[in-house]
């Protein structure tokens, strides 16, 4: 089954919640993982489940990143604030690298996550 991880920073988070909801029935269809608040966001205004890790900044990226090193993950939607530093910057980073360590599909912006969608479905 395709494993997708969903993640947005706090002004990001409106953007992942609609776009979760334009692509419903496609994310419906796969396991989703998402950091602490970004996945309480998705379940609470979505129909979807989603497994959530901690919260970014207390290590959820980190988890991601460790399933991207165990091969467990198909991708990973992660809209970042690029107007705002992160207190987690370095974990940020972190998952980044290993996503391109790994060449894992990475999204950081909603039009790339459209295609990110479209080539897991396909
Ligand atoms: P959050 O974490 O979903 O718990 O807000 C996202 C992040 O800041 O990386």
């Amino acid at each position: 089954m395709t494993r997708l991880a969903l993640i947005a920073h706090d002004e990001k988070k409106p953007d992942l919640v609609d776009f979760a909801r334009t692509h419903e029935s496609q994310l419906d269809s796969y396991e989703l993982i998402a950091t602490g608040t970004t996945g309480k966001r998705l379940m609470d205004e979505t129909e979807l489940e989603v497994e959530r890790k901690e919260s970014g900044p207390l290590g959820g990226d980190l988890m991601i990143g460790s399933e991207v090193a165990e091969g467990a993950l198909d991708g990973v939607v992660f809209l970042r604030d690029p107007l705002r530093a992160q207190p987690h910057e370095p974990d940020i980073s972190a998952l980044l690298r290993i996503c391109d360590v790994h060449d894992t599909a990475l999204a950081t912006n909603l039009s790339s996550a459209a295609f990110l969608i479209e080539g897991l479905t396909n």
